[in-house]
C-alpha cells in the first residue's frame, strides 16, 4: 500500500466536502482578551476571537496567572510521575477537595483533560459494573461515547432529551441489572439543556446511576458556579459529576465529583487515571485559583448571561438567523458547509472577526452553523462591529435571513 497517497486522498476526501479543517494561528493577548493575533501567512493582524471557549476570561485572570507563576517558581513545570508515582503534588490534593466541596460532593477526582474524566469514567464503570448496561443521549460528546465503547459493556442510546425514549430504553432493561444513565447538562452546539429532573426521577425508578457532564456550564450557572444542576437546586441526586477545568474556568483539565467510594473506586481501577502523569503543578494551582474565585464572583455569571442575551437579540434584530438556545451559546444558522467557511473565512480576513465554521459530523448535515460565544469582555463596541460584520457577510453571501 502506498500510505502517504491513502492519507491524503481521504484528506482530500474533506475537502470536496468543504469540512476540511483549518486551524487559526493565534497569538492570545493577556490583558487584552479578547482581542489576539492571528498569523496569516507572513503577516500578523488584530482579530476579535468570538468562539473561545474561555467563557469568562478566566484564561488571563491576573490571580490565576499569579497563582502558576507561584507554584512554577516554587514546585517546577512538570509533576513528575503518576499520581502513584511520586506525581502527586500538594495542589492536586487541594484542588481535589475544592471541587468535591463544590459539588457538595464526599470526594473529587482530577484528570488531565475533561476527555480522559468522561473516557475512563465510563469506560472504567462500564467494563467493571458486572452485566451493566450504559443508557446514552444520542448528542453525548465524543469522549463520552469513546469511553462507553472501549468499555464493551451493552450500550442503549435514547433520542436526544426524549424522557418517553429514555423510558422505552429503560424498560427493555431486565431487571437487577446495573444501568448508568449518561447525559450532559449544557449541550454546547444548540445551546440546550437536558430535562435534568426528569432524568432522576427515571434513574430513581429504574435504580439506575447518574453520569451528568457539566463541561458547558462549570463556572457559569448555579449561586457557586457548579453548574445547571446546582441552580435547579438537584445536585444532590446526582451520581457523579464530570466537568473541565479548561472552559469556564479558563485553564485545563477534568475531574469527576461523587461519594468516597465512587471516587475511590475509578481512582484505583481507571486507566487513564493510573496511567497517565498528573497535570502540571502551576495547572493545578492556577485551576485551583480559579475554581475559588469563580465561586465567589456571581456577579461574572450574570454579566455573561446579560451579553450572551444581549447578542442574541441584536442579531435577531439584524436580521441575522440565531438558533433557538436558552444558554450562553449562541449558534447562528448557515445550512451549508462551503458557505460556513466562506462566512467564517470573510469574517476573519475582511473584518478582523473569529468565529469558526461549525460543519458535519460535529453537527447535522444542513445546520452547518456559526457559533458565538459573548463574553463578559466581550463589550458593546466589540458587539457593534460583530453586527455590522455580519449583516455585510450575510448580505454579500446571500445567505438566508431570519424568518
Ligand atoms: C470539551 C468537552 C469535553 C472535554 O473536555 P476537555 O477538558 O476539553 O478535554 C467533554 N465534554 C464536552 C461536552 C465537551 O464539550
Amino acid at each position: 500500500m502506498d500510505y502517504d497517497n491513502f492519507f491524503a486522498g481521504r484528506v482530500d476526501a474533506l475537502k470536496a466536502e468543504g469540512r476540511y479543517r483549518v486551524f487559526a494561528d493565534l497569538e492570545r493577548k493577556a490583558g487584552d482578551f479578547p482581542s489576539a493575533k492571528s498569523h496569516q501567512g507572513t503577516g500578523v493582524k488584530d482579530i476579535t476571537v468570538w468562539c473561545s471557549n474561555d467563557y469568562l476570561g478566566m484564561g488571563q485572570n491576573p490571580l490565576v496567572t499569579a497563582a502558576m507563576h507561584r507554584a512554577l517558581d516554587e514546585s517546577g513545570a512538570g509533576a513528575g510521575g503518576t499520581r502513584n508515582i511520586s506525581g502527586t503534588n500538594h495542589y492536586h490534593v487541594l484542588l481535589e477537595q475544592e471541587l468535591a466541596s463544590l459539588h457538595k460532593k464526599e470526594a473529587g477526582l482530577i484528570f488531565t483533560s475533561g476527555y480522559v474524566a468522561n473516557h475512563t469514567t465510563l469506560g472504567t464503570l462500564g467494563s467493571m459494573l458486572p452485566d451493566g448496561v450504559i443508557v446514552s443521549d444520542s448528542n453525548n460528546h465524543n469522549s463520552m461515547i469513546a469511553g462507553i465503547r472501549h468499555s464493551q459493556a451493552e450500550k442503549k442510546i435514547f433520542k436526544h432529551n426524549d424522557m418517553a425514549d429514555l423510558e422505552a430504553k429503560l424498560n427493555d432493561i431486565s431487571p437487577g441489572r446495573p444501568i448508568v444513565i449518561a447525559f450532559e447538562s449544557v449541550y454546547s452546539m444548540d445551546g440546550d439543556i437536558a430535562p435534568i429532573k426528569d432524568i432522576l426521577d427515571l434513574a430513581d425508578k429504574y435504580n439506575a446511576l447518574t453520569f451528568i457532564d457539566e463541561v458547558h456550564a462549570v463556572g457559569l450557572y448555579g449561586a457557586e458556579g457548579a453548574g445547571v444542576a446546582e441552580r435547579d437546586g438537584l445536585m444532590d441526586r446526582i451520581d457523579i459529576i464530570q466537568g473541565t477545568l479548561a472552559k469556564g474556568f479558563g485553564v485545563v483539565g477534568g475531574y469527576i465529583a461523587g461519594s468516597a467510594s465512587l471516587c475511590d473506586f475509578i481512582r484505583s481501577y481507571g486507566d487513564g487515571f493510573i496511567f497517565s502523569s498528573s497535570m502540571p503543578p502551576p495547572v493545578a494551582a492556577g485551576a485551583l485559583e480559579s475554581v475559588r474565585y469563580v465561586r465567589e464572583h456571581s456577579e461574572l455569571r450574570d454579566h455573561h448571561q446579560e451579553r450572551a442575551a444581549t447578542l442574541k437579540r441584536r442579531l435577531t434584530e439584524g436580521g441575522i438567523p440565531v438558533m433557538p438556545s436558552v444558554t450562553h451559546i449562541v449558534p447562528v444558522l448557515v445550512g451549508d458547509p462551503v458557505l460556513c467557511k466562506q462566512a467564517s473565512d470573510d469574517l476573519l480576513y475582511n473584518h478582523g472577526i473569529y468565529v469558526q465554521p461549525i460543519n458535519y459530523p460535529t453537527v447535522p448535515r444542513g445546520t452547518e452553523r456559526l457559533r458565538f460565544t459573548p463574553t463578559p469582555q466581550h463589550d458593546d463596541l466589540l458587539m457593534d462591529q460583530l453586527v455590522d460584520a455580519m449583516k455585510s457577510v450575510w448580505h454579500q453571501l446571500g445567505l438566508k435571513e431570519a424568518a
